[in-house]
């Protein structure tokens, strides 16, 4: 017959009395909820009473700190945050278990890792680490008034406890994670639909935008014209150079924008645009650059990149009205894992980073969420477009990077940009463009518009300039010209055509004439035409609107080589 509990020996109290409380534990693990924060307060308090203790707290640490996350016996304001010297901390991921206070003894500097336990008139603190895989996560702490009366089984109960601890840390760990990745999703999605938008009106509104400023331009050059006529000219033309910069951020956002990489030195772009950063932020506020030696190069636009650490650093100064600190660093990183910036993780590798940080107003999560969109701006009518961080975004993407943000409401931002380093090749040195001998010594182009406002107008540019122009409205009218057996010395035409598009017409041309040089104008690329484009030798593209002498010093370009 079996034993009845009541007849064990008494050697056999202590297991019974260990049954019992892993039996308590067991049922606690297997009763918790779907909430992870109010399951992490039960096992701190099953923890506390299975020790017999006044209290118990529950530390998670966060860098190099310890915050109070679960309490059991505790007012709600029991001080949260521990220092990073705690002893708590002292041991390098075993599961210490340990007596860290005890009356009337020196366990060491600091004696009490918590002032408000003192306060609290704690007598012992026993603690014991809370560890996963990656390391420790936390700290399990049991608080008595009174001396302690150590049992064996603590450590064990410990243990346990802080085992069921680190799996509801984990679970927390996961719900964030899968929740920072749908929000990034959501955001991408919007970007990407703005995107799209923008990059459809920026198109239509270019080729106008070309004609008017054209046209203005051509009048100012009249020597003829009055003098009032000659102000409203001006004023036309100043009105569409600046709808025309409008534009060209929107389709920079929208990833149209035609870009000149090269493969250029971070430090050396910085560096040399320090002086007018300088005379930008203004006196009051202190310029830091900390750039890594030796960094790798990237790939990119220059004129870009300076545009992009501009108007960085234009809203840093904008947040630090009564001046403060800039910060603008370069790195390179390894990023590869799941911490990387999103649309970096799809391709693991060496980064170049550069960040530009401030001691301003920072910013509130309404504003995160909605920072890189167009024409979002918190600041006064006339002293922000909102293009600022859309234009940012379109060119860090563009050129295969990303941007992420760290800033929180009145304690300063932090902006940092990655873009794919460039292995093994040194920069391009920078020439100035000759502006001398712009014009022409007689030679012809064929010009391929089916705009006609716009070809109208780049044709009297060409003939200003002493071009001989032939005009066609598309690549059929072309080639029967070439047919006719007129010499040519440029193909200027459009890219997007109906029927026959530009790349295509200089493809039929070059069937006959293999070495001509092609300058193709564009309001809008997508990624198929800058590729053929770009891969097509002898050749240029030219981003609509461009003015005279812009298109102009395109062409000698073209013709020098
Ligand atoms: P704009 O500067 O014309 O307002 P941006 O696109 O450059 O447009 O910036 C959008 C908004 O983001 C700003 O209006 C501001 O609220 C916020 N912002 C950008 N950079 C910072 C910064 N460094 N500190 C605080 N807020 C910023
Ligand atoms: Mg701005």
């Amino acid at each position: 017959m079996a034993e009845k509990p009541d007849d064990v020996p008494a050697a056999s109290a202590e297991l019974r009395m260990m049954l019992d409380l892993f039996d308590r534990i067991n049922a606690a693990i297997r009763g918790l909820g779907p909430e992870p924060y109010a399951n992490i307060n039960r096992l701190t308090r099953l923890c506390g009473e299975l020790l017999g203790a006044d209290a118990a707290v529950y530390y998670r640490k966060q860098k190099d700190s310890l915050f109070a996350i679960g309490r059991w016996g505790l007012p709600d304001d029991f001080n949260a945050v521990v220092s990073a010297h705690s002893p708590c901390l002292d041991n390098s991921g075993a599961a210490a278990f340990g007596i860290y206070v005890r009356e009337g003894e020196d366990l060491g500097e600091p004696a009490c890792c918590n002032i408000s336990c003192v306060k609290l008139g704690v007598k012992t603190c026993v603690g014991c680490s809370v560890i996963s895989g990656d390391g420790i996560l936390g700290q399990l702490c049991a608080l008595y008034r009174s001396a302690y009366a150590p049992h064996p089984l603590h450590e064990r109960i410990m243990g346990l406890v802080a085992g069921a601890l680190a799996v509801e840390e984990e679970r927390l760990r996961m719900e964030r994670a899968s929740q920072k990745l749908s929000e990034e999703l959501r955001q991408s999605q919007k970007m990407e639909a703005i995107g799209l938008l923008a990059g459809g009106v920026a198109h239509d509104f270019n080729n106008a935008l070309t004609s008017i400023r054209g046209n203005a331009e051509m009048l100012l050059e009249r020597k003829d014209l009055p003098e009032e006529a000659r102000d409203e000219a001006a004023e036309i033309s100043k009105s569409a150079v600046y709808a025309a910069s409008l534009t060209r951020q929107l389709l920079t956002f929208s990833r149209k924008q035609i870009m000149d990489s090269e493969i250029i030195d971070l430090n050396a772009t910085v560096t040399n645009l320090a002086q007018i950063l300088r005379r930008t932020v203004g006196e009051n506020i202190a310029i830091d650059l900390q750039l890594a030696e030796g960094a790798d190069c990237i790939r990119a636009d220059p004129g870009q990149i300076e545009q992009v650490i501009m108007n960085l650093a234009i809203n840093a100064r904008d947040a630090m009205p009564q001046g403060g600190r800039l910060l603008i660093g370069t790195g390179v990183e390894d990023l590869s894992g799941p911490e990387a910036p999103a649309a970096i993780r799809e391709k693991p590798g060496r980064y170049v980073a550069l960040s530009v940080c401030d001691t301003g107003i920072g910013m509130t999560p309404d504003v995160l969420a909605r920072l890189y969109e167009p024409f979002f701006t918190t600041k006064d009518v006339g002293k922000g477009t909102g293009l600022g961080l859309s234009t940012v975004y379109g060119i860090v993407r563009q050129s295969g990077g990303d941007i992420t943000v760290d800033s929180e409401f009145g304690k300063g931002s932090t902006f940092t940009v990655h873009l794919p380093a460039v292995a093994g090749e040194t920069a391009a040195p920078r020439q100035a463009d000759a502006l001398a001998g712009l014009l022409s010594s007689g030679e012809t182009i064929l010009l391929v518009e089916d705009e006609a406002q716009v070809r109208t107008i780049v044709a009297r540019i060409l003939r200003n300039a002493n071009f001989k122009v032939y005009e066609a409205r598309h690549g059929r009218e072309a080639l029967s010209i070439l047919e006719q057996g007129r010499t040519i010395d440029l193909l200027v035409t459009d890219i997007v055509m109906p029927e026959m598009s530009g790349y295509q017409l200089a493809q039929e041309v070059r069937k006959k004439l293999p070495a001509l040089a092609v300058l193709f104008m564009s309001g809008y690329a997508d990624e198929a035409t800058l590729k053929a484009a770009s891969s097509s030798e002898n050749a240029a593209i030219m981003m609509k609107p461009f003015t005279p002498t812009e298109m102009l010093r395109r062409i000698r370009a073209l013709m020098r080589r």
